[in-house]
């Protein structure tokens, strides 16, 4: 049995991760012998404090942040809630930028700057104005294809 330590980790995916790995002892405070695992939000805490506590421990960093304030600082209000992700609509967009800096997890960038790993996302922001339909086939087959876990939106 394995001794894991979740910081910042929602009741919601501790539950699930008890679940799927019943045969481990999940643990959320300080202060217990040493952990052979760490799973930490990083949207909620900081990997480097959780290193520095735990230098010879391994760190599973990930995000589950449901923060929309992005949404609150368009202008144009052309931020969309789709069941996974949030979408621009790319033909109102007017590129102040002003959601930008809001993002925790720096998922916004300019067109021309965009990491080429997060090219497939183009196309599903600009399937928007096709339909919600097209936004959440085209994520559900990005998620089946790069194994992503989180949850729909609306189930956190
Ligand atoms: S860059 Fe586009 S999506 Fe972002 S706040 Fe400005 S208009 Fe809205």
């Amino acid at each position: 049995m394995a001794t894991i330590l979740l910081c910042g980790v929602e009741l919601f995916l501790r539950g699930k991760l008890e679940a799927l790995l019943p045969e481990h002892r999940f643990e959320t405070a300080d202060g217990i012998d040493p952990p052979d695992v760490v799973i930490a939000d990083i949207a909620r805490v900081d990997p480097d404090d959780v290193a520095d506590t735990y230098p010879d421990v391994p760190l599973l960093g990930f995000t589950n942040h449901t923060d929309r304030s992005c949404i609150d600082v368009c202008p144009v209000d052309c931020i969309h809630i789709a069941e996974r992700v949030l979408v621009i609509d790319p033909e109102e967009c007017i590129d102040c930028g002003a959601c930008e800096p809001e993002c925790p997890v720096e998922a916004i960038f300019p067109e021309d700057a965009l990491p080429e790993k997060w090219e497939p996302f183009v196309r599903i922001n600009a399937a928007f104005n096709e339909s919600f339909d097209v936004v959440n086939a085209l994520v559900e087959s990005y998620a089946a294809e790069h194994d992503v876990q989180n949850v729909p939106l609306d189930q956190r």
